[in-house]
């Protein structure tokens, strides 16, 4: 089957088979099966030339880049692109020890179709999930005449966008998306024999963020960032408790060796508290040069008393309307503050610009969690990295200066000049 597109691979009625024996190098194998496991989709095959079988990641997801073979007989890994252990790891694991775990995928049809499209959206991590889904759009917009499944954990199911043919519920933790399930495999095979052709999305880890209409995924219509200067100033903290904002260096190690020594209790309670502390210092901050400025805070954990202006949305206990309720505060926020990771995915997708505390280990993740809303200059002056370590003042002077100075920036750099046709 040719693709319609390169972001499609082909799955039924002819699965995809451009690979090679990983032993003998022969192209062209047998596709004997198809796998579902789980986060992986892989075809199985065999050389015609001497015989052997073999897994092989099917392109989508991590895979279009950190793909993998393994041996069908002898378990080998055939790891040439030298992809790194957090993705060969648990696969392997897997592999060795499927599980027999009966994990239950809800089917719910939406809209019957004979020729569909499917998104494996399934991983361990919460952000992987979430830009995985993002890609929906695209292929919703680009073969409307193939119905959209989504393979989906059940967690995100508030998030599907209208116009999907049919979505997948898996009943499973993200935490547990690791490994091989047969019951995964069983129930996705038994599910596709009703389609004449399939294919499937590539469901990049990484779409293109800055066109993600993130209101068909949310119902929430994002921050207009026209509207940056005539809005009530707000901003959001999204306070992280498992990957906290640290006052100094000093600090972040003290925090080390105190759950080293077993105070780990004593030490996290310490450290959140002082988390919020410079939080607020910092809100504080810019409320002082900006005195109708309100926030709200977010996050997983205790909400506690909050001065005046601030309201304190947090809780443990997550569901569709706290998610509804925390995506409404990011699109009435001119800015999101927070430290990264994939915690910043959606306020980002919804507020006009965000301050972000970028760790120094992280820095190679740069801007994997900000789903950015500008091509242009904008994009330099909305979305602001500051050091591990910078303090509350170094974060409201930066706040306070995209309050203040949106206008003029807008307007020299928007407004004013011709805008180049963008390629
Ligand atoms: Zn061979």
């Amino acid at each position: 089957m040719n693709a319609p597109s390169r972001h499609l691979v082909p799955l039924k009625p002819a699965p995809f088979a451009d690979r090679a024996c990983p032993k003998c190098g022969q192209p062209n194998p047998r596709v004997l099966d198809v796998a579902f496991p789980g986060i992986h989709i892989l075809g199985e095959y065999q050389c015609s030339s001497c015989g052997y079988r073999f897994y092989h990641d099917l392109p989508i997801g991590f895979a279009v880049d950190y793909d993998l073979a393994i041996g069908v007989d002898d378990g080998v890994l055939h790891n040439p692109k030298q992809v790194r252990d957090w993705v060969h790891g648990p696969l392997m694991q897997g592999f060795r020890a499927p599980s027999d775990a009966e994990v239950r995928i809800e089917r719910r049809v939406l809209r019957s179709c004979k020729r569909v499209l499917l998104l494996n959206t399934l991983d361990f991590l919460y952000g992987h999930v979430l830009l995985k889904l993002w890609n929906a759009q695209h292929y919703l917009d680009e073969h409307p005449d193939l119905g959209l499944v989504l393979l989906l954990p059940r967690s995100f199911e508030w998030l599907v966008p209208p116009g999907v043919a049919e979505v997948w519920l898996v009943d499973q933790k993200l935490g547990q998306a690791h490994g091989w399930y047969r019951s995964i495999d069983r129930q996705v095979k038994s599910f596709l024999t009703d389609f004449d052709e399939v294919w499937l999305g590539r469901g990049y880890a990484h779409p293109d963020k800055s066109g993600i209409d993130i209101e068909r995924y949310t119902g929430v219509k994002p921050f207009e960032i026209e509207r940056f200067d005539s809005e009530p100033p707000h901003i959001t903290i999204v306070l992280r408790e498992d990957r906290l904002w640290y006052r100094t260096s000093l600090h972040k190690e003290k925090h080390r060796i105190m759950r080293r020594l077993g105070l780990k209790r004593m030490a996290d309670a310490y450290f959140k508290w002082d988390q919020q502390r410079m939080a607020l210092r910092a809100f504080r901050l810019v409320r002082e040069a900006i005195p109708a400025c309100t926030a709200s805070v977010v996050g997983l954990g205790d909400p506690s008393p909050m001065p005046t202006g601030v309201e304190d949305l947090r809780t443990s206990a997550m569901n569709p309307e706290t998610e509804r309720l925390w995506c409404r505060a990011y699109a009435r926020s001119q800015i999101v503050v927070g430290v990264h990771g994939s915690n910043m995915l959606l306020p980002t997708a919804l507020a006009g610009g965000c301050i972000e505390i970028l760790p120094n280990d992280r820095l190679g993740n740069l801007a994997q969690d900000v789903a950015h809303r500008r091509r242009d200059a904008m994009l330099l002056f909305l979305y602001r990295f500051l050091d591990e370590f910078a303090g509350p003042a170094h974060v409201a002077r930066h706040a306070i200066s995209m309050l203040h100075d949106f206008e003029l920036f807008h307007r020299n750099n928007i407004v004013n000049p011709p805008q180049h046709e963008r390629r």
